[in-house]
């Protein structure tokens, strides 16, 4: 324990004022696996956070580990810049196994790095080199990351360059229609847009979306919109941006959530659960966008061999455990078990999501503004939830635009009985709470 608060008081005192989830959950992670972090205070946690969706096996998952001792073991170069490797070429066959037809038969790789905001630049300086055209066209509430081009098409920043479209909600949609006909019209406002000779905006580069926003506050967006997003884009020559890089690997319930739709976008924009913890970012993409010169994009963090050997042995992992289909079913009992519990606490306001990325909107259910699409979000309820969870054991994540929704990213490997102890825990932090 003397450890824990020291170490918590340096790292507080040392660490810049933007410190994110540490400020939150004060622990000290000493040991993990699977679900659970132990601290160095010797208290277990049940992670829901997992790295910010990154864990798809979970701690330390034997498979993940097993991949990282034989490439330490084999004496194989950690460090080789892009250069090709045994372990990049496994990475990159069971990669492309998993991709979606027709973009599997023809597509490329540009390795990244090391984040998923670092491929998000490169998809989108990709699609300007592709199209010559700079504009970017990016959803309200979306994430992309924190370097500047990926800031720039996130929800709330501002970058000349890139039109902000609306992203479909079905709970709080501010016309307070929601459902497939506001995603509809969403789909229409954006196909005016760019149709508009006078009011609208010039040929864009590219679309880039989130088949689910994530820090957003888990928004699946309809199957529907999805594909009106990629006939709109086709039919005007504009590549479309799917970022997986929190959706993919199994997470939404299918190994890419592109699948739900059945679209398939011109570059998909990969990182996180890819990496088998480890940081790893690639773009695949369409071969005929590849009209990069020799060097043009380039990085020395692109050649992580330990990243690519785990991230080749969890891709394994969950095609052949078939973890996506589990995270469905799993996701949608959770998912059952939280409308319940909405049903008896006015408090909750939304219980949304796909496969095992779920999200509780908290709100406060006394407003009366009879125009609001919904009660206000309610952050401080959502923070007492987290530290209430915490207190119990568990580990959540906070998010959405308004900062409201609990959010729940559990491993794919969750048992059934660890699902619902993480949801009696929730429950009971809940009533805490609430009183
Ligand atoms: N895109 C999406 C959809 C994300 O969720 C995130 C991270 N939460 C990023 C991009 C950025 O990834 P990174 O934090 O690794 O830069």
């Amino acid at each position: 324990p003397v450890a824990h608060e020291g170490i918590l008081r340096r790292q507080s005192l040392r660490e810049s004022a933007a410190r994110t989830y540490a400020r939150s959950l004060p622990i000290v992670p000493v040991r993990a696996r699977g679900l659970t972090i132990e601290g160095a205070d010797g208290r277990r946690y049940l992670d829901c956070l997992s790295g910010a969706g990154t864990l798809a096996l979970g701690h330390n998952h034997p498979v993940v580990l097993e991949a990282i001792k034989k490439v330490l073991a084999s004496g194989a170069p950690l460090h080789v810049l892009d250069l090709a490797t045994p372990v990049k070429d496994a990475f990159t066959t069971e990669l492309f196994a998993t991709l979606p037809r027709p973009l599997a038969d023809s597509a490329r790789i540009q390795f990244c790095g090391p984040a998923g905001t670092d491929a998000v630049e490169a998809a989108l300086k990709l699609v300007r080199t592709a199209t010559g055209r700079t504009g970017l066209l990016a959803f309200t509430g979306a994430y992309h990351g924190m370097t500047a081009g990926a800031l720039g098409a996130s929800g709330g920043a501002t970058d000349v360059r890139v039109t902000r479209l609306p992203y479909p909600q079905n709970y709080r949609c501010p016309f307070g229609i929601g459902g497939e006909r506001g995603a509809e019209l969403a789909a229409r406002w954006t196909e005016n847009l760019l149709d508009d000779p006078k009011g609208g905006v010039p040929a864009p580069a590219g679309m880039i979306l989130e088949p689910v926003q994530g820090e957003g506050g888990v928004i699946p967006a309809p199957d529907a919109w999805l594909r009106r997003m990629r006939e709109i884009t086709a039919a005007r020559s504009i590549p479309l941006i799917a970022d997986e890089v929190q959706t993919g690997v199994g997470r939404t319930g299918a190994f890419w959530a592109v699948e739900h739709s059945g679209i398939v976008p011109d570059v998909m924009v990969l990182s996180k659960a890819i990496g088998g913890s480890l940081p790893l970012a690639v773009i695949v993409y369409r071969s005929d966008l590849d009209t990069w010169q020799p060097g043009a994009h380039a990085g020395t963090f692109r050649g992580n061999q330990l990243a690519m050997a785990a991230g080749a042995a969890t891709l394994a992992f969950v095609r052949e455990n078939r973890l996506a289909e589990r995270a469905a079913t799993l996701g949608a009992r959770m998912l059952g078990r939280l409308q319940g519990l909405a049903a008896t606490h006015r408090c909750i306001g939304d219980v949304r999501g796909r496969g095992l990325m779920i999200g509780v909107e908290l709100v406060d259910p006394d407003s009366d503004d009879p125009n609001a699409a919904a009660p206000p979000a309610d952050p401080s309820l959502a923070a007492a939830v987290q530290q209430e969870c915490l207190r119990r054991g568990l580990i959540v994540e906070l998010g959405g635009r308004h900062a409201g929704v609990v959010r729940l990213l559990p491993p794919l490997t969750l048992t059934d009985e660890q699902a619902n102890a993480v949801l009696d825990r929730f429950a009971d932090a809940l009533e805490a709470a609430e009183n």
